[in-house]
């Protein structure tokens, strides 16, 4: 049955609404209405899935209708704008690991040797930039109900390889937390990964950690990206604003929960020099260090296709009005020498008062590490190596199996 058509508020958001007269912000959830559900596809194959009923009891009064033939809807609903597909849910199956090597792009650039799972694609929050406009077929946020041999998959990666210290998470093709109060995928795993030698993060741009259970503190980390809150507001549509990221970040330590940040992408937009030293200034005074596992830094970087469809949904927005050079992966990055100027500013700002957290380059040249940093590693390998190494040192508590070269190197 069809019920009437009416914007779903997950329940955390939508006691921050009561809260605040239905204002639409509140800092103790610090989100603004970040999660609209207007309208549910449901793949028959999931339908009885427990996942399933969760989140349709959750969203009570949003209409559903099921799907019966996957291959027709998936062929009609590609034509869905991303506006559209935003506010809508795709409740379906996937075939195949959710566990993979992050995709890195091309051989030129140093990658980290992360793992992602991808439960779940798309996201309700709107950034400018976003890559996932021009990189997912289908254009709803999809939920994968048939999770259950997630846990399966990284004990399997791990003991593989039990000499390697694997990090994964969840925030590659969504934000970890915008709607994980409905689904709580990240519990599940956040539990599992207690128990193993492996670095869980969550990364996102809400302030929505409530939800998460309390734990010991150990090898989960919570992860924000961050840019100065003038660019958050041009620029991160629907995401918590910076002063609310860094509230929730300090929640998230009293829940036991260690922390990550981001700086990618960095922007090279009027005034960052200054707004990058406040932002540091403002991170370092309110977080101690000795919770931050690790900080990327990374510039904006895009494939070309993508600065049509920023230009046509963000007119407004002056990301793409720098000069861009085309990187060997193909993605438009900003020149070198710019890059360079942009990385060795806010690396100069952490570094004035954290001194030993772990920093890295997410996706660049060695050259850059090199002006940038005085070394860099000698190939993706060895960058996967010195994370273990530094964590090791830096966090005795996870006792990890020691840091060897070997263990890493494959030639
Ligand atoms: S939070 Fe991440 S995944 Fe979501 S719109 Fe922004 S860039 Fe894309």
């Amino acid at each position: 049955m069809k019920l009437k058509s009416e914007p779903f508020l997950s329940p955390l958001l939508k006691k921050a609404e009561d809260k605040k007269g239905g204002s639409g912000y509140d800092d103790a959830m610090a989100s603004p209405k970040t999660v609209t559900i207007e309208r549910i596809f449901l793949d028959r194959t999931a339908k009885t899935s427990p996942l399933t009923r969760r989140i349709l009891k959750d969203l009570p009064r949003v209409p559903v209708t099921i799907v019966a033939d996957k291959k027709a809807f998936l062929r009609d609903i590609g034509k869905t704008s991303l506006s559209a597909g935003k506010k809508s849910l795709w409740i379906t199956r996937f075939k195949g690991n959710f566990l993979k090597p992050c995709p890195a792009t091309g051989t030129d650039y140093l990658c980290c040797g992360y793992w992602v799972l991808n439960a779940q694609t798309h996201c309700p929050l709107d950034c400018t930039y976003c890559i996932l406009q021009n990189y997912l077929n289908v254009p709803l946020i999809t939920v994968y109900v048939n999770t259950g041999n997630i846990s399966r998959e990284i004990d399997t990666l791990i003991e593989d390889q039990p000499k390697r210290l694997f990090r994964m998470g969840t925030g590659e093709l969504t934000d970890s937390l915008a709607f994980d109060p409905v689904t709580h995928f990240n519990e599940r795993l956040i539990r599992h990964a207690l128990k193993k030698k492996m670095i869980l993060e969550i990364k996102t741009k809400t302030g929505l950690v409530d939800h998460l259970p309390d734990i010991r503190k150990s090898n989960i980390l919570i992860s924000w990206s961050l840019n100065p809150q003038d660019f958050i507001k041009t620029q991160e549509f629907k995401s918590a604003p910076l002063e609310a990221r860094l509230k929730a970040a300090s929640r998230a330590v009293q829940k036991g929960y260690r922390l990550g940040f981001h700086f990618d992408p960095l922007l090279l937009l009027p005034g960052w020099e200054k707004k990058y030293s406040e932002l540091l200034e403002q991170l370092t005074s309110k977080i101690p260090e000795s919770e931050v596992m690790w900080i990327s830094l990374g510039s904006l970087r895009f494939p070309p296709a993508l600065k049509k469809m920023i230009t046509e949904r963000f007119p407004s927005s002056a990301i793409t009005a720098a000069e861009f050079v085309k990187g060997l992966d193909g993605k438009m990055r900003y020149f070198r020498p710019e890059r360079v100027r942009l990385y060795r500013h806010v690396y100069a700002e952490i570094r004035k008062k954290w001194k030993d957290v772990f920093i890295y380059f997410c996706m660049e040249n060695r050259t850059v590490w090199e002006e940038v940093m005085g070394f860099s590693p000698e190939k993706s390998d060895h960058l996967d190596y010195l994370f273990h190494a530094n964590l090791e040192k830096r966090f005795p508590d996870l006792k990890l199996p020691t840091a060897k070269q070997t263990s890493y190197f494959q030639t």
